[in-house]
């Protein structure tokens, strides 16, 4: 999936302003954006792609040079895996949750973004090694830079979910209100 996507899917599920803040939502004064849990799920969300390709590419802009996948060494993709494993992003949410247990649920956003991944990258360079780095075992998936129907699928599912949010949570204030009126 593109980054974007995985910023906002992250911020979908895994923050209290999204699926995460169940039916009271996030309890904040001011705009969503004050929601810090969304900043939290926003990072955890691109973590993987950002701390291996895009460190990478952050630092080839530094140099002057053009940006390419091709030719690219073989530690970003040992980085890639290692930030694509569903073994490493869980050992890490066990430590952080005997550290920083707030972050536990915006950092889901971290294995979402694997599972995704898993679904929207074929066999090659990009194939997402969920086991990684004790097995190579991976779900065949289809690339979504090759099927512009996988990306208007994600992308048009994203709305959905909001709507479906957002409707839960104000049929769960009628309801509250309904029930404050019979008193
Ligand atoms: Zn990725």
């Amino acid at each position: 999936m593109d980054i974007l996507a995985h910023a906002l899917y992250g911020v979908t599920l895994c923050s209290r302003t999204g699926l995460a803040g169940g039916r009271q939502g996030a309890v904040i004064r001011g705009p969503y954006i004050s929601d810090w849990t969304v900043w939290a799920a926003v990072g955890f969300g691109v973590l993987p792609d950002m701390s291996s390709i895009g460190a990478y590419f952050i630092q080839m802009l530094i140099r002057g040079d053009s940006l390419s996948f091709h030719s690219l060494p073989s530690s970003v993709y040992v980085l890639y895996h290692c930030t694509h494993s569903l073994m490493i992003a869980s050992v890490f949410l066990l430590v952080l949750g005997l550290l920083k247990r707030s972050l536990v649920v915006p950092a889901l956003a971290w294995p979402l973004h694997i599972v995704m991944d898993s679904f929207s990258h074929g066999d090659g360079r990009w194939q997402t090694l969920m086991l990684y780095p004790v097995s190579n075992w991976h779900l065949h998936g289809i690339n979504w830079w090759q099927h512009p129907g996988l990306m208007m699928l994600y992308w048009g599912i994203l709305p959905i979910l909001w709507i479906g949010i957002y409707v839960w949570r104000h049929a769960s204030d009628s309801q509250r209100g309904k029930t404050v009126n019979y008193k």
